[in-house]
């Protein structure tokens, strides 16, 4: 049933009913988390179609991710609006260049280059730069942040210099250097990389009127969720899609940026009514999601941030709606391997209670944790699914470095100590004993090789005599009891691909110094943003919070850790975990089957069910483009096959 205008309003408190209600005009929501955003800005587009300010395929709604792109689609069918764009920046615009690429540059777009890395090292030999590939991964993560800080090889300089950027320790005129032949090689293969999907689709509407103007006859309004973490040229984006109207409506919470290590910024969020001075604005207060109990702890995480500095805008203490419930929980644990096995034997209790295990979701700071993790609950029999990112054993890199480890096994005489030997192996996948100085796709890569060298340690200790051979058993014997892709398992995520969500369960595991705060964040600024990725962690949870840290953990050698220095103010608010598991060791029982669920089939990406066969055969809507992590030549190509199927339909909405 459709709910009527009244209906909808009905649901929502006055503040939200004010974003509701005004379905046109700017209008700026700058409030914390749990507070409802999402909720009304998905009811105001309902709300507009519902009292037909607008038709659904007039609007336009931008999210962070592509899942919650695919949940808003849900929420907006349930409430009678189906046909919405919810999109993310990357796929609208991806959608309008392969649509307006033939019609004003000719010929069909190109493909887009899976990952800036081969490219970059050309480059850098082209440059005569002799690189190690740390440095290489810092100057693809730089590329990348230039291009979306809309910084040319000729402007690039100066603005870095300001930044006080130094990647890799090179000089920034050589790395513009770098920037131009990198652009020049691109160009020579004929192909584009992830930036360039914004940069070009802004550079058609900006140089093409007639091309603005039938984007701007399509859209006559714009909403865009997570508004603090968008980049400069998301903005160019945005403006170019508005035009000279003022039908925008941006929904944001600064205290929950967590991008700017990748040049996004809450500045646009900020400074919304500097460029559209007629906005409304609204604040919401009220946070529906978490118990006051959780809410209490968030409030503890927002005075930190003001203590350290964050804008007085956006810390207004979260007032707690929803009935008490159990105080979260800090657990210590001896080691990672623990940490994980005893997470999983938690989650494992808690089911059988009948707590569905979708409610459940364990999240951690870098992918590289999840080995541990999908290993501990593969073993106690839960199933799982990982969000936002591939399975450890299917991750691209993964995957390479388990080939290497194959290869070598059979070539080796099984006489070097396995840890070294793995070591040396991965060393060719990308492996090196120093973390990354970049972030983003760049540390993850480490971490995931960094897990399978702990893998290997693991391995050693329990059985000296293993080598390669026994290792690469060891990993085919993992990998062979993950779980089938579902959507009801338990969710394993990234506080990053988190953002947005939440359950009624969450761990948040690896509270100690080093991993949140990571430890390459260096110098204040860093540290406040891993500040609002605990912050984002903590206000995951509807009930129940279990936040837990490891006193050691293998990271190019055993190292002690302490508790997350963030824990220190909300200490009063913990109680002490129970501890439950018993202790037992690795081999110490059979490893268990991988629980067989089954289910619809999803999009992996976007979580929305997939009917066609060929969407099916990809795991992937037609709507949604391989993540940059993820995308391969091979899944690109496939994925291209689709959408040309569908561009049969006369238009790119
Ligand atoms: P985040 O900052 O994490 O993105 P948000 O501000 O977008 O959070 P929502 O996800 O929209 O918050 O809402 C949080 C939860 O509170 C949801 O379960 C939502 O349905 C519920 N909620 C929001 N507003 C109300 C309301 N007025 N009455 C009842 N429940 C509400
Ligand atoms: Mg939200």
């Amino acid at each position: 049933v459709t709910p009527s205008p009244d209906e909808l309003l009905a649901a929502l408190d006055p503040e939200q009913r004010d974003v509701a209600a005004n379905p046109r005009g700017p209008m700026c929501v700058l409030a914390g988390a749990g507070t409802g955003k999402t909720r009304a800005i998905t009811h105001r587009i309902a709300f507009g179609v519902a009292s037909g300010v607008y038709q659904p395929q007039q609007v336009l709604a931008v999210t962070f991710t592509a899942r919650a792109a695919g949940e808003m689609r849900t929420r907006l069918r349930g409430l009678g609006a189906p046909g919405v764009q919810a999109r993310t920046f990357h796929a609208a615009a991806l959608r309008q260049l392969h649509y307006f690429w033939p019609r004003t540059i000719g010929g069909a777009a190109p493909e887009i280059l899976p990952h800036k890395a081969s490219v970059v090292a050309e480059a850098a030999a082209r440059l005569r730069l002799q690189l190690d590939r740390p440095a290489l991964r810092d100057l693809a993560s730089e590329v990348e942040w230039a291009k979306v800080s809309l910084l040319t090889p000729d402007s690039y300089a100066t603005a870095a210099r300001r930044a006080g950027r130094e990647p890799a320790g090179i000089d920034v005129t050589t790395v513009a250097r770098l920037l131009q032949v990198y652009e020049d090689l691109k160009v020579d293969r004929g192909v584009i990389d992830f930036e360039d999907v914004l940069l070009i689709t802004a550079g058609i509407l900006a140089e093409h009127p007639d091309v603005a103007a039938e984007v701007r006859g399509q859209y006559r309004t714009f909403v865009v969720d997570e508004y603090q973490d968008v980049n400069a040229v998301q903005q160019r984006l945005l403006a170019l899609w508005v035009g000279d109207r003022d039908d925008v409506c941006v929904v944001g919470d600064p205290a929950q940026t967590i991008y700017s290590f990748t040049g996004a910024t809450p500045e646009h969020l900020l400074g919304f009514t500097s460029r559209w001075p007629g906005a409304r604005t609204v604040t919401l207060v009220r946070n529906y999601r978490s118990t006051p109990q959780i809410v209490s702890l968030a409030n503890t995480v927002l005075k930190a941030q003001g203590r350290a500095g964050a804008s007085p805008r956006s810390l207004v203490q979260l007032q707690a709606q929803r009935d008490a419930g159990p105080r979260p929980v800090l657990e210590r644990h001896d080691d990672d391997q623990a940490e994980a096995r005893e997470v999983a034997s938690a989650i494992k209790a808690r089911i059988a209670r009948g707590v569905p295990a979708s409610e459940i979701a364990v999240l951690f700071r870098t992918n590289g944790q999840s080995a541990a993790l999908e290993s501990a609950l593969a073993e106690a029999d839960v199933p799982y699914l990982v969000r936002g990112g591939e399975r450890f054993f299917s991750r691209r890199e993964v995957r390479d470095a388990v080939v290497l480890l194959r290869g070598q096994a059979r070539a080796d005489d099984g006489s070097v100590p396995l840890g070294r030997l793995a070591r040396d192996v991965l060393s060719g996948a990308g492996w090196s004993p120093e973390p990354p100085r970049a972030g983003g796709a760049t540390r993850e890569r480490w971490e995931s090789l960094q897990a399978l060298v702990s893998l290997a340690d693991d391995l050693a200790a329990t059985n000296p005599q293993a080598r390669l051979p026994e290792l690469v058993a060891d990993l085919a014997e993992r990998a062979s009891a993950q779980h089938a892709p579902t959507v009801q398992g338990v969710t394993l995520a990234s506080l990053h691909s988190a953002k947005g969500l939440e359950w009624d369960v969450v761990h948040l595991v690896g509270c100690s110094d080093g991993l949140l705060p990571i430890s390459m964040a260096e110098g204040p600024e860093a540290i406040e943003e891993e500040r609002r990725l605990f912050y984002v962690g903590v206000t995951r949870a509807r009930r129940e919070l279990a936040l837990s840290w490891a006193a050691s953990r293998n990271v190019g050698g055993r190292a002690s850790r302490r508790p997350s220095r963030f824990l220190d103010d909300a200490v009063a608010i913990l109680g002490e975990g129970a501890r439950s598991a018993p202790r037992g060791g690795r081999g110490s029982g059979g490893r268990a089957k991988a629980a067989k669920v089954t289910g619809p089939v999803r999009c992996r990406t976007c979580g929305t069910e997939l009917e066609s066969a060929a969407e099916r055969k990809v795991g992937r809507c037609t709507g949604c483009p391989p993540s940059y992590d993820e995308a391969t030549f091979e899944s690109l190509r496939t994925w291209r096959r689709l959408v040309a199927a569908e561009a049969s339909v006369p238009a790119y909405v």
